[in-house]
């Protein structure tokens, strides 16, 4: 059963109404009545416990029976992958089911697509959304607005251990680096056509593990699939309640 999005859920909520696209899931999809029960998240680390208490034309309050913090496994995964002509939806939606804590999006020299509506925008979050509710997962990883591939480098340097892909590289691969660190990981996949060579310079400047994802040339879309679920199943290897 999904549990529903409900970002003003606090730690001391007695009630949560639902409203709008939860409400019409609950009432019109899943046709639940009152006395019925479902679980909700904040989004930000708290599952909810709920039980129907009131069903009206326009909204669904829920009386609030428990709630518990699911704390975000360290190290942190996170992603950063050049926005794509397609498939960036894909790449939101199985990498948040996967458990990626937070998406950088960003435009890499030979990048197809070169912006970013707010609408898309937009539309990347609802997926993310979704895809939180359809894996039980409490954590709603923060999207953020789209960057040029050397300030992110700049940025992710300070807080995360890059790790870039990058089809040319035939020495160290994933689990090589994965091996020798604790920090929390920022993974890096390239456009379309592939990272220019001063750009993975630029990376390995500033501290990029460089890696292979093996003898294959990977659709970009495929390569951030595969890092994410590799690098999050090397951690589950390690921690079974990796979360
Ligand atoms: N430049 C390549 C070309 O056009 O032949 C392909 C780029 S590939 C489609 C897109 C991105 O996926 C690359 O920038 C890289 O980050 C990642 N990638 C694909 N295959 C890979 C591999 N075997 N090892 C490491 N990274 C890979």
């Amino acid at each position: 059963m999904p549990i529903f999005y409900t970002p003003d859920l606090t730690d001391t909520s007695k009630e949560i109404i639902l409203s709008d696209t939860e409400f019409k899931h609950v009432k019109n999809t899943l046709r639940k009545k009152v006395g019925d029960s479902l679980q909700t998240t904040n989004g930000n680390g708290l599952l909810a416990e709920c039980r129907i208490k009131n069903l009206s034309l326009r909204e669904i309050i829920l009386q609030v029976e428990q709630i518990v913090r699911k704390e975000k496994s360290r190290p942190h995964i996170a992603l950063a992958f050049s926005l794509l002509k397609q498939h960036n939806e894909l790449i939101i939606e199985k990498c948040t089911e996967l458990g990626v804590y937070e998406f950088f999006p960003f435009f890499a020299q030979r990048n197809v697509k070169t912006s970013l509506s707010s609408n898309q925008f937009e539309r990347l979050q609802k997926i993310a959304i979704s895809a939180i509710k359809q894996c039980d997962s409490a954590h709603l990883p923060e999207i953020h607005k789209p960057s040029n591939f050397n300030e992110l480098l700049k940025k992710l340097s300070r807080e995360y251990m890059p790790v870039l892909a990058w089809e040319e590289e035939n020495r160290q691969n994933l689990h090589d680096v994965l091996h020798n660190t604790e920090k929390d990981i920022c993974l890096i996949v390239g456009p379309e056509g592939g990272f220019e060579e001063k750009e993975v310079d630029f990376a390995r400047e500033h501290l990029a593990r460089i890696v292979s994802l093996g003898n294959h040339i990977l659709r970009a879309e495929t390569a951030a699939i595969t890092i994410a679920a590799n690098t999050i199943f090397y951690q589950l290897e390690r921690n079974r309640n990796f979360y």
